[in-house]
């Protein structure tokens, strides 16, 4: 058991979620929602579930929230509720507070508030579900910035055997290649005599806007 403790506060579909997957990646999560039916649920999955209103700042102190190294504010629809439960947490000095935010006026007050990180469920899984839609060789992809994005593609067969100086993806899309994932073995800033083999995995770092160059090529 890892000693990092984690605090999720609102266990809707995205709290529930986050809760649970920390649990199995052998966490400690407090859980924390006003519905007793939510804490019901949850209760058999994570360390502790707590049944509390977390905008009244005794309570949230009570069930030991200051414990918590980082914390996940996954409140959506009541608003108020979500900024405020930030703002407390930042001010009682929780070092990470990551905020489920509903809408970009939403997203931009909690980080107003201190948020460290503000999610956005829908929007970033739109952005994934389209861009995995319209590229069937892209794995992954995780937007860094407007600007820059991290991207999987499993090898294009016609860069079989060719190494990475030959195919110079830098100079053609530029992106850089970060990694190789080969089998078990990842190669991280693989040399540029390095040969691709069937069944390799790209990491590329680039700009979106060369991206869709890219994509058009390899698709
Ligand atoms: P999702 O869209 O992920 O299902 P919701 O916004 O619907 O998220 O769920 C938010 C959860 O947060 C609900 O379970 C609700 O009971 C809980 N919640 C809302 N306000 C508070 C509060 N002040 N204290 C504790 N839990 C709260």
């Amino acid at each position: 058991m890892e000693s990092k403790q984690f605090g999720v506060i609102g266990l809707g579909r995205f709290g529930s979620s986050v809760a649970k997957t920390l649990s199995e990646l052998g966490y400690e999560v407090l859980a924390v929602d006003s519905s007793e039916e939510r804490v019901e649920e949850i209760k058999d999955y994570v360390t502790h579930a707590v049944c509390a209103d977390a905008t009244d700042e005794h309570t949230l102190k009570a069930v030991g929230i200051r414990n918590c190294d980082e914390v996940v504010v996954a409140i959506g629809q009541e608003m108020q509720n979500s900024i405020l439960i930030t703002l407390m947490l930042k001010e009682m000095g929780i070092k990470k507070v990551w905020a489920k935010a509903q809408n970009d006026l939403h997203g931009k007050i909690l980080s107003k508030v201190g948020a460290d990180h503000v999610i956005y469920p829908e929007k970033e899984m739109g952005i994934k579900v389209a861009n995995k839609m319209v590229a069937n060789n892209i794995l992954e992809f995780i937007e860094l910035s407007e600007e820059y994005s991290i991207l999987e593609i499993s090898i294009p067969p016609r860069y079989l055997g060719k190494t990475i100086k030959e195919i110079d993806v830098r100079a053609k899309y530029g992106f850089t290649i970060l990694a190789i994932k080969r089998g078990n073995q990842l190669l991280i800033s693989p040399s540029s005599d390095e040969q691709f083999q069937t069944g390799d995995i790209l990491v590329l770092i680039g700009r979106n806007e060369n991206f869709k160059k890219l994509e058009r090529d390899i698709g």
